[in-house]
């Protein structure tokens, strides 16, 4: 397991090596050497619809394999892609990629799922996104209406007035917006209420603790409800065990995604153990 130390240094632990200090700035050449490189790599983990217990959706995460160090994961190298502005490049390189394959997955026969994508709110803000959204469509074909960006509530609320025409530009291309890591930033429950959302992804810090959490259940019980309310959709996130799934069905929770399922998969295995064939 990779693990972050503070300040300047980031520092990797992987089987075939020692403690590995890499500095900041070997850290920023080694991420602009792996984007032309193309040493990244997407994996899939499946959200479960939780009246059919069939997946109802996929989200992509990034991991960059590394050619020393392993398979990084992108807890330890998106926060300097957004400080370097390579969350960019790379971020449009995930689009591409993600767009790519659900095209492959529907000429191979697969019924139509839901694609979840990651959007950095450095992205988001960007003047040209919705453009760049667009053209990548475009030139990959593929279909709007099974894409669904993920940002979270920061970037909702550090200015409310872009966001809101940035989401009715997606919304007019046909595209999905779910907040994610709900319940841990500051959003303001009224302004919500009046942005073209689809989904809420319950963060997964609410969760891990359900059993133990007298606090997290009032929480996640008050979300899922709020949501349905709303007539949004709702994803725990992070369901690992049979008591937490448990919990949050009971509560009529639509979906889940977590251990508990699956993993994040490679896009044949997700394929070959999740996805159906018409
Ligand atoms: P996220 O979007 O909230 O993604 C869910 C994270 O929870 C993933 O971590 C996933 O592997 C993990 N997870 C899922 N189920 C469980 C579970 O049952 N237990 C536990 N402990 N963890 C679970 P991952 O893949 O390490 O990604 C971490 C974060 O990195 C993501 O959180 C997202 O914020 C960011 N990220 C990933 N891919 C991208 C990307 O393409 N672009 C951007 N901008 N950010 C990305
Ligand atoms: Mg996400
Ligand atoms: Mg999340
Ligand atoms: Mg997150």
């Amino acid at each position: 397991a990779a693990k972050e130390s503070g300040g300047d240094t980031f520092r990797f632990y992987s089987s075939e090596m020692n403690a590995r200090a890499v500095s900041r700035m070997d850290m920023e050449a080694n991420l602009r050497r792996a984007l032309e490189q193309e040493e990244f790599f997407i994996e899939y983990q499946p959200q479960i619809d939780l009246i059919t217990n069939k997946v109802a959706g996929v989200e992509a995460l990034l991991r960059w394999q590394h050619p020393q160090l392993g398979v990084i994961p992108p807890t330890q190298f998106i926060g300097l892609a957004e400080e370097t502005n390579l969350i960019l490049p790379l971020g449009e390189w995930v689009m591409r990629r993600v767009f790519e394959q659900c095209v492959m997955w529907k000429q191979e026969g697969y019924l139509p799922f839901r694609v979840g994508i990651n959007v950095s709110g450095r992205q988001f803000v960007q003047p040209d996104f919705v453009d760049m959204v667009c053209r990548l469509l475009d030139e990959t074909g593929a279909a709007p209406e099974l894409l669904e960006f993920e940002i979270t509530e920061s970037v909702v609320m550090k200015d409310v007035d872009a966001a809101v025409l940035t989401l009715e530009a997606l919304k007019k291309l046909g595209i999905n917006m779910a907040i994610d890591d709900f319940g841990t930033g500051y959003s303001s429950l009224s302004c919500l209420k009046h942005l073209p959302l689809n989904r809420l992804k319950i963060d997964k810090s609410f969760i891990s603790d359900l059993q133990d959490n007298a606090d997290d259940r009032a929480i996640v019980e008050a979300t899922i409800a709020m949501a349905k309310r709303l007539e949004l959709g709702v994803t725990a996130e992070g369901v690992e065990t049979e008591g937490q799934y448990g919990f949050v069905q009971k509560r009529e929770c639509d979906e889940v995604q977590g251990f508990y399922f699956s993993r994040p998969l490679s896009p044949s295995e997700v394929a070959d153990a999740w996805l159906i064939k018409r």
